[in-house]
């Protein structure tokens, strides 16, 4: 197969500094979104194209290379965090595509992207290395919240972060007439899926493509770098050979109030942790600990877990509605129930409702009615 390339970056509209960087070297292209505050994304990223066009022009050109390119790339970006403080914490994501014969190879970490058009069709080939990606696979979000969740830049995997790194690797069988895109969350994150699909449908050539692409993240606001490069995959002639083109981005800008990714990269890693200290904490107490209190509707309800928030985090789960309403119950059992009475077992819990039915009795009583009272 031969293929085409276009490719373009852009600061945005709000970055002060451009911390994306890209490789186009022909059969390696490649996109690097980089974090860090100051200069380091953008050192962060520079690296690891310098490392991955050496590989290019040097390397033996087979997938496994390809892995170890990228493990040599996140060696020499933690090194220098290493040895230079001012660079601690900066990291990168790396998204590379390797084409080789028919077969397109992706090395992927972070949450820069790799698409395919194929038959008018936009498909996603990267997964996400991301919270919310995370919260979706577990179920705990859908892919709509996803799209707009707070969170949704929290990264949970880069380059340079640590002395080693996982790849995610994917291969593909490639046809002519495909069409293939890297980007940096700067353009996913601003234009919807189905616009991205459209526009790659309609250009004419990669070039083309890439311009459009960048031009519509910039008209939604362009909130981050924008960096897209466009594959396009065809037969094995008639066409012009491709440029040899690399680039880390633009030169550090005087007033960088950057590096918004490195804290949501710490973030992303803390939050995992405690994300995880959360669930073992949730666990522990939801099945030792019992009380009764009152659900949002005033019904009174048997709960595993404990009344208090911690730290706004929810600990308790609703074991048992009970039939009583909190406004059939005297006062002083009232604010008992709502700041949630605690027990030591389910048995004493489920004593302590009975109480409060003929606490409840008691009640309905001196105001005469038969037993209960209506509530709408
Ligand atoms: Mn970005």
């Amino acid at each position: 197969m031969r293929v085409d390339a276009g490719a373009a970056t852009d600061v945005g509209r709000v970055r002060q500094g451009n911390e994306d960087a890209y490789l186009v070297d022909p059969p390696l292209f490649a996109v690097a979104d980089g974090m860090g505050g100051h200069n380091a994304g953008e050192v962060a990223s520079a690296t690891t194209i310098e490392v991955l066009e050496r590989w290019a022009q040097e390397g033996e050109h087979v997938p496994e290379a390809l892995r170890d390119a990228i493990g040599t790339a996140n060696r020499a970006v933690w090194d220098r965090a290493q040895s230079d403080p001012s660079l601690q914490g900066m990291g990168t994501t790396c998204t590379a595509a390797l084409v080789q014969e028919s077969v397109l190879h992706i090395a992927h970490v972070g949450d820069s992207r790799a698409y395919l058009l194929r038959d008018g069709t936009l498909e996603q080939i990267t997964e996400d290395h991301t919270l919310v990606e995370r919260m979706v696979k577990e179920g705990r979000i859908t892919r709509d919240q996803a799209e707009h969740h707070p969170q949704r830049s929290v990264i949970t995997r880069a380059l340079g972060i640590g002395e080693d790194v996982r790849v995610d690797e994917t291969k593909l069988d490639l046809r002519p007439g495909d069409r293939i895109l890297l980007c940096s969350d700067g353009l996913n994150s601003m234009v919807p899926t189905a616009t991205l699909e459209s526009t790659l449908r309609a250009a004419a050539t990669a070039g083309e493509a890439a311009q459009a692409l960048v031009g519509l993240a910039n008209e939604a606001g362009g909130e981050d770098n924008i960096t897209v490069i466009v594959l396009d995959v065809d037969d094995d002639h008639g066409r012009a050979p491709t440029t040899v083109r690399s680039s880390s981005a633009a030169p550090a800008p005087p007033l960088p109030t950057r590096g918004s990714k490195k804290l949501l990269l710490v973030l992303g890693v803390g939050a995992a942790v405690l994300l995880a200290l959360f669930f073992v904490l949730r666990y522990s107490v939801t099945n030792l600990l019992w009380f009764v209190g009152v659900d949002d509707d005033g019904t009174v309800t048997i709960y595993n877990g404990l009344p208090e928030s911690i730290a706004g985090l929810d600990l308790r789960d609703p074991y048992e509605a009970t039939d009583l309403d909190i406004d059939d119950l005297p006062d002083f059992v009232r604010d008992d129930l709502l700041t949630g009475h605690r027990v030591s077992s389910l048995e004493e819990a489920e004593e302590y409702v009975i109480n409060l039915e003929e606490r409840a009795e008691e009640f309905a009583e001196p105001a005469g009615a038969a037993g209960s009272r209506e509530r709408s």
